[in-house]
């Protein structure tokens, strides 16, 4: 393939997107009209025609999450390498659900995720996964988890157990949790929610009183969620301590890295993940902060006979899917026909090497950091505490959402709303490697001029 035309167009793109809007202004009832009036499907049409028309709707038709004044949910800027890692998977259509199929991409997949499993502190006979998402490895943990701690939950199910298992995780945890519980069977009354102290962190002697409660309840704990960057906040669960209790209790332990996960390339930022290497099983995002497309998230699990267990499966027509040296996907884990995930994350770790990705990562915690600064300078209150690039915010008789409408028609920059002790907060991430100081100052003056006029005042 050749690199350089896909450089050009990738770049003509990324110049395109800063120059334009950050989020569309669109009707439903103008995109259903155009795809109505124009796509039937009778006839054919030339495809530089339907490409370009295509791309025209993408560019006007949905939140930039690539633009530099996204500072958003976690989608990140995308760089060129993996980029072009998803055109050639696609063009070699590689199918990872068995070794011998694609014994190229199988090991450039296992070779991938040791190397970052080691990073995490794991040993070395861990077993890792690239899964759809964050949430596919959060389920795969309790699939994995509920295979371990009940043996015959398999084979029976959980009507088989004799007492009703329940998880522990904050109200800051990922709240696909509760869909997890559903979708299991738990049910989401077996998620329990434990208290936090005053920085949204979970606490442990409330963990530990609500566990010994529910055993004498009857119930069966069985895991705990430990968060590594928080959804809302970016808060960082105490992992060590949490770690020693699921250790003193025989329960699992979790590690909820989705997005804060790749600070562990950083040589500043990895000290604020100590504790993940005791986790049981640990989730950690591509597609959020190691900047490569949407569809790419990792379970990590240290029990591999568990995982074996979790997700076993009979195959007799796939050849030798069943025994050998070699790792097959299909039998350990929730997919089936697996598209070639990790190519991105290779192609793109291969091209910036270990020491780019942690630039990359430490320039976006500065911008947070300067972030934090303009905006306390210039009398907003920062209501979070994290070491990594997300800062809750609000001022006196600031409505958030009257404001972010306010924001968001100016085109100042895209933020979200979040909550922070039950109160509604400015939510702002710094997601791209490509935004700039200048457009975290020009952001903050944009914001204090909306505010002087009056936007979002309540
Ligand atoms: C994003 C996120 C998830 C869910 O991951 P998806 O990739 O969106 O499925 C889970 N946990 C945390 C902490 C997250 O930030």
């Amino acid at each position: 393939m050749q690199i350089e035309p896909f450089q050009h167009e990738f770049e003509r793109v990324q110049t395109d997107l800063a120059a334009g809007p950050i989020l569309p202004s669109v009707t439903v009832e103008e995109i259903r009209g155009y795809l109505t009036d124009r796509y039937q499907f009778q006839k054919e049409l030339p495809l530089d025609e339907v490409v370009q028309d295509a791309e025209r709707m993408l560019r006007t038709w949905q939140v930039q999450v690539t633009h530099p004044r996204y500072l958003g949910l976690f989608n990140p800027a995308v760089t060129l390498p993996s980029v072009i890692a998803e055109t050639l998977v696609a063009m070699y259509n590689s199918q990872l659900a068995n070794w011998r199929t694609s014994p190229a991409g199988n090991e450039i997949e296992r070779h991938t995720l040791g190397w970052l499993a080691a990073r995490f502190g794991l040993p070395a006979e861990s077993i890792a996964t690239f899964t759809s998402g964050g949430s596919e490895a959060n389920l795969s943990a309790v699939q994995v988890a509920l295979s371990h701690v009940f043996p015959e939950y398999g084979e029976r199910g959980l009507r088989g157990l004799p007492a009703a298992p329940c998880l522990y995780l904050t109200d800051e945890a990922h709240h696909g949790f509760n869909k997890i519980a559903h979708t299991t069977g738990l049910g989401r009354r077996a998620v329990r929610t434990v208290e936090t102290d005053r920085r949204l962190k979970l606490d442990v002697d409330s963990l530990r009183r609500r566990v010994r409660r529910d055993r004498a309840d009857g119930w069966a704990p069985f895991l705990v969620v430990g968060s590594a960057g928080t959804t809302a906040t970016g808060v960082i669960d105490p992992l060590p301590d949490i770690a020693q209790f699921c250790r003193e209790e025989g329960l699992w332990f979790h590690a909820d890295a989705a997005w804060g996960g790749a600070a562990v390339l950083s040589p500043a930022l990895k000290g604020h993940l100590a504790g993940v290497e005791h986790a049981d099983s640990i989730t950690c995002d591509a597609h959020k902060w190691f900047s490569v497309p949407m569809g790419c998230g990792m379970f990590f699990c240290r029990h591999r006979e568990s995982v074996a267990r979790a997700f076993h499966a009979d195959v007799t027509y796939v050849s030798g899917a069943q025994s050998g040296p070699v790792f097959n996907p299909l039998t350990h884990s929730a997919q089936w026909s697996r598209r070639f995930i990790g190519l991105r994350l290779f192609l793109a770790l291969a091209n910036l090497g270990e020491s780019g990705y942690a630039a990359m990562i430490e320039h976006q915690t500065r911008l947070g950091d300067a972030l934090r600064r303009a905006l306390a300078a210039s009398g907003w209150q920062i209501t979070n505490e994290t070491p990594l690039p997300l800062v809750c915010f609000t001022r006196e008789r600031l409505d958030p959402a009257a404001f972010l409408v306010a924001l968001h028609r100016r085109q100042i920059a895209w933020m979200s709303e979040a909550r922070v002790n039950g109160v509604p907060v400015v939510r702002a991430c710094v997601t791209n490697f490509r935004t700039t100081e200048t457009d975290i100052h020009e952001i903050v003056e944009g914001m204090n001029q909306l505010w002087q006029e009056g936007a979002g005042c309540a």
